[in-house]
């Protein structure tokens, strides 16, 4: 197996593109326990380790944020340049594994592996996220909604690499929440719910709910956000929006829990997601 560490995107690029059977490679927490499993036999790895264009947190002066596609879990648990609403990526990254997992993990192959029940995909949705990618075809904007098509599996084309992820600004007054229940400390979720929201006096005046491990990508749905628009946020709205998201799942049944035990959570953890956000604001 041949090992690449190119310096630039395009070299990146170059090299993928001309081996269908050549991975990237980021932190090599999923990649490197696939090899090892003779999941996955590359016949090179490309590092991106050197492309310093895709590490890095930073602010733009309209309050939109870039976490570059290399930046790893352990950076974005600890930044401070995430505001209101962004907070929800760090408060997923927050969860991700344990620090070791958060030490090597990044953010460019996190979304690329698209886990259904990883931490990010669901915050990114909820944070109404935009995917910037680079391949042979040149840059494309993918919002994170389009961005994860099904289990294991994103809108990348061959060659194409993940970045960076842009954050929205965040309006005024927006705060968000990430509720995930594991079977164990550090490990993936059996369920997650993240929120995004905002309270105008008294109601709701913004809200995006997205689930994770509900199904083979994360789940959302209009109609959830519709019934919690506008209201107190009481639990007749609350039962409501949970019962809509339940109705939009198609989770699996695996050792993290069956279909029927992960529907069970929803309500609950949505309840939980409403009540953290709300306190973030008090
Ligand atoms: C024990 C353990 C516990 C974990 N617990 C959790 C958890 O609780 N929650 C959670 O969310 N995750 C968890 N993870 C996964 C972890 O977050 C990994 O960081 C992540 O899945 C992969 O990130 P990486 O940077 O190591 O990518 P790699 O392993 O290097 O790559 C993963 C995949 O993405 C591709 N790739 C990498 N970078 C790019 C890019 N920029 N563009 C395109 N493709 C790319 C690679 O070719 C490969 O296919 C866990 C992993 C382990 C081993």
């Amino acid at each position: 197996m041949i090992f690449y560490e190119p310096a630039t995107l395009e070299e990146a690029t170059g090299l993928l593109a001309a081996d269908e059977d050549a991975r990237p490679l980021a932190g090599g927490a999923t990649l490197v326990a696939m090899m090892n499993a003779e999941l996955v036999e590359p016949t090179a790895l490309v590092s991106l380790r050197r492309i310093a264009s895709i590490n890095g947190i930073s602010v733009a002066s309209d309050g939109t944020v870039t976490i570059g596609a290399m930046t790893t879990h352990h950076a974005v648990a600890n930044t401070e340049l995430l505001d209101g609403g962004q907070e929800i990526v760090r408060h997923a990254a927050r969860v991700i594994g344990h620090p070791a997992i958060r030490n090597m993990g990044t953010m460019g192959g996190s979304i690329s592996h698209a886990d259904p029940a990883a931490d990010y995909p669901a915050a990114l949705v909820a944070a109404n996220a935009t995917i910037e990618t680079f391949g042979p075809g040149g840059t494309r904007d993918i919002r994170a909604d389009d961005f994860f098509v099904d289990f294991l599996e994103t809108s990348l084309e061959r060659g194409e690499l993940v970045c960076a992820v842009r954050l929205p600004p965040s309006s005024h007054g927006a705060t968000s929440a990430y509720e995930k229940f594991a079977r164990v400390d550090g490990d993936f979720a059996t369920l997650s719910v993240a929120v995004v929201m905002g309270m105008g006096t008294n109601v709701c005046s913004y809200i995006r709910v997205t689930l994770g491990s509900a199904g083979p990508t994360p789940v959302r749905a209009d109609a959830a956000d519709a019934a919690l628009f506008g209201t107190k946020l009481d639990d007749d709205a609350v039962s409501a929006a949970a019962a809509i998201l339940i109705e939009a799942s198609d989770p699996l049944d695996d050792v993290r829990g069956s279909a029927e035990y992960r529907m069970m959570l929803v309500p609950e953890l949505l309840r939980r997601a409403i009540s953290g956000a709300r306190e973030v604001r008090s």
